[in-house]
């Protein structure tokens, strides 16, 4: 039996799968998320709704939670949560994080040393930049979704939702439950790659039946509520003078350019934002983890071997940030990073890494809603970008071409409270470079006094 140290940073689906099995591999766990609750993006939610319309695979989320709680209660887990974890030293392994009420005075520092480390830092959902998208009543699908299932709240009554992915459509049904009338879900990827995409080799979907019920469950919810699913389409521009009052739509070509003419106005108080994700890399770039090429503004991952290592000794990584593939795969990568990390021998690995294959087809799906360049024709000269800053978008395509250090420096932009997460890749691509805005000396926002005092207690 295993008695290392396994540290789990993320307390999503794939982090819970991790500590959950490495936790089975006879481990000591420790899993740290600056999360309020446990559950990630997916599981998110309030004790107090009770609505498990608005949570897939809740039996999975409470199998995991209680085998926890009995690991702690065995003295062979620990759980931070509120803990935001700033810094990932590897050589020795150790995490630094502040645990408290974000932001709050008083919040504790704790370091937290460990044998293996396991990073399932999730993502965060990315919404273009729209002229007109920093009127209130303007929220990534993420932040919709999120007040929905954990506040029980909608941000309007007339919802419009648009972006890209099959995301959008628990957000949709997650905005109907909370009890707001969504009146359109736009697709910006046209019919036939759409089509292509998802009707190619059904038989490799055939493992994903879970997510092919989920799918269909979705688009009842839709036509419960004869909301009209539009392909090919998107909001070119959001109206109003104090907040939301209409919305220009747009049918796209193949590269997402609006087509002329097909302009219309659709009466809403409201607009949820989601255009794919973005995985959260900061502490994978800090612990020194290879990541995937990309073109400029488009996601890089972490490298990670079959079974879920990364390029640094000792650190594993899983979930989102290896790949967007939804909760089934993080879970699946978990699954496999967490007994690999206990210890477990690759060869005693084959049945997680199996299990984990399996969730490739529906990952590979999601190719077929990649963001494409076209986007940037229906920005204006002085749409914002990076809204921290107020950089708009001429002066951003203006200082191209400058070093990257020289054009964040000009125009400020990703240099504001969000550090580049939301607008650091739309930045990246109207620039045509990497600026690295990826990459950040704090992982987390702290003060200075945080910073400079306080003994860190060991966990
Ligand atoms: C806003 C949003 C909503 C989504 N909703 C859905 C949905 O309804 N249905 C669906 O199928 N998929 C949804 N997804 C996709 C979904 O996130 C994934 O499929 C799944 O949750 C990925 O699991 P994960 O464990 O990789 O990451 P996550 O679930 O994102 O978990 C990552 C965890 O890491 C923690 N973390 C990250 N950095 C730090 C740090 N420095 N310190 C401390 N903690 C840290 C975060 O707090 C988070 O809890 C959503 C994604 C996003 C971004």
């Amino acid at each position: 039996m295993s008695r290392r140290h396994v540290v789990v940073l993320g307390a999503g689906p794939a982090g819970l799968a991790a500590a959950v099995a490495a936790l089975e591999a006879g481990a000591r766990v420790t899993v740290l998320d600056e999360g309020e609750r446990l559950g990630g993006q997916y599981w998110r939610h309030h004790e107090a709704i009770t609505d498990r319309r608005l949570q897939h695979g809740w039996e999975r989320f409470e199998r995991s939670r209680d085998r926890i709680a009995a690991g702690i209660a065995e003295g062979r887990a620990v759980l931070l949560q509120r803990a935001a974890v700033w810094r990932v030293d590897v050589e020795p392994l150790r995490l630094h994080a502040l645990v408290g009420k974000p932001d709050a005075p008083g919040r504790r520092r704790v370091v937290v040393r460990g044998d293996a480390l396991v990073l399932a830092t999730g993502a965060h959902d990315r919404a273009l930049p729209i002229p007109g998208w920093t009127l209130p009543g303007v929220t990534t699908a993420g932040a919709a979704q999120a007040l929905a299932k954990r506040d029980g709240v909608t941000v309007g009554t007339r919802t419009l939702v648009a972006g890209a992915g099959p995301f959008l459509l628990p957000v949709a049904q997650s905005l109907a439950i909370a009890g707001a009338r969504v009146v359109e879900v736009l697709e910006a990827s046209r019919l036939p790659r759409h089509a292509a995409g998802w009707t190619a080799r059904p038989w490799e979907l055939a493992a994903a039946a879970g997510k092919g019920l989920e799918l269909a469950e979705y688009a009842r919810s839709l036509l419960g509520q004869r909301t009209p699913y539009r392909t090919g389409s998107g909001v070119v521009r959001i109206l109003g003078e104090r907040r939301v009052e209409a919305a220009v739509v747009a049918r796209l070509d193949r590269a997402w350019r609006p087509i002329p003419g097909t302009e219309r106005e659709v009466a809403c108080d409201s607009v949820a934002l989601g255009h794919g994700f973005t995985p959260r890399l900061d502490a994978a770039i800090q612990a020194g983890c290879a990541l995937t090429e990309a073109p400029p503004g488009s996601p890089r991952f972490v490298v990670a071997d079959p079974d879920q290592r990364t390029s640094v000794d000792g650190v594993w990584a899983a979930g989102e940030i290896t790949g967007i593939g939804g909760a089934d795969a993080a879970l699946a990568e978990g699954d496999l990073a967490g007994r690999s990390a206990a210890g477990t021998p690759h060869a005693a690995l084959a049945a997680a890494r199996r299990r984990r294959d399996r969730t490739d087809a529906f990952a590979r799906r999601l190719e077929a809603h990649a963001i494409q360049d076209g986007w940037s024709s229906w920005l204006e000269d002085d749409t914002l970008v990076c809204r921290c800053e107020s950089v708009e978008a001429a002066a951003i395509v203006r200082a191209s071409g400058s070093a990257s250090r020289a054009l964040r420096l000009a125009t400020r932009a990703g240099l504001g409270a969000c550090q580049g997460r939301t607008c650091g890749s739309s930045v990246e691509a109207l620039c045509g470079e990497r600026l690295g805005l990826d990459a950040r000396p704090l992982l987390a926002p702290m003060r200075i006094g945080e910073l400079l005092g306080g003994s860190e207690a060991t966990a």
